[in-house]
């Protein structure tokens, strides 16, 4: 199951992150039955907590490997999902590894109380939000037939915020046009909120493990639509 993660290199890497490169290569292997081989190719990112416990990001494996060697890891959770492979020890004649907990808490970063950033708003993290519903007529749509509805429209001072867009099928959009749903009598089916970072860091990982997935979901409102959602 080894694979070339030399890509991972170019993506963004969250909170925290290492300057140094991690002594160990991109040789290296899914382990245990988290990650299922079709989505080895796939990022398995790990989720970054304070040393209380409190959500940071996510964290490349090439960051998260720097931590360990580091030995800036206060404490993990989960069981091993990616082993990490060295170079073969001159003493021993063995090969090293190092084994990658999907949750790791680290030393030195503590999470400000109240920190809770606006996430970005995208097309991808909206339709995921509302759960790929058009929140006009509530079909379910692909990707490719759903659309950033301005609740109210920006043509009359509406703005391009969260709390302001909602998922709509294209039929339901151009219906609508340039009116509010009560001008156009088409109801919204649920009020459009900004996500909270606990959310959008559900909404923006596509690849998230059992472990991560649960202890996301434990953090959640009550109330929230995500808690339902699936792995
Ligand atoms: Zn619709």
């Amino acid at each position: 199951m080894e694979t070339d993660y030399a890509r991972l290199r170019d993506e963004p890497s969250g909170t925290p992150s290492c300057d140094s490169a991690p002594d160990f290569g991109p040789d290296f292997a899914a382990i245990g039955d988290k990650v299922h081989p079709s989505n080895i190719r796939r990022t398995p990112q790990l989720l970054a907590l304070d040393a209380h416990g409190r959500v940071l990001n996510w964290i490349s494996w090439q960051d998260a490997a720097c931590l360990y060697s580091r030995e800036a890891i206060a404490w993990t959770l989960g069981e091993p999902c990616i082993e990490l492979r060295g170079g073969i020890s001159r003493e021993h004649g063995e090969r090293s590894t190092l084994a990658l907990h999907p949750i790791i808490a680290s030393r030195g970063h503590v999470r400000a109380k109240g920190w809770d950033p606006t996430p970005n708003l995208t097309n991808t993290a909206l339709f995921a939000r509302d759960l790929q519903l058009c929140m006009y007529c509530g079909e379910h749509k692909p990707r490719g037939q759903l659309t950033r509805d301005h609740v109210h429209p920006v043509s009359k001072g509406g703005l391009d915020i969260w709390e302001n867009v909602v998922a709509a099928c294209i039929h339901c959009n151009s219906r609508k046009g340039n009116r509010t749903p009560a001008q156009a009598h088409m109801p919204l089916l649920a009020i459009p909120y900004r996500p909270s970072w606990v959310e959008h860091l559900i909404l923006s990982n596509r690849n998230i493990l059992a472990d991560q997935m649960e202890f996301l979901r434990a953090q959640l409102p009550k109330d929230a639509r995500l808690r339902n959602l699936r792995v």
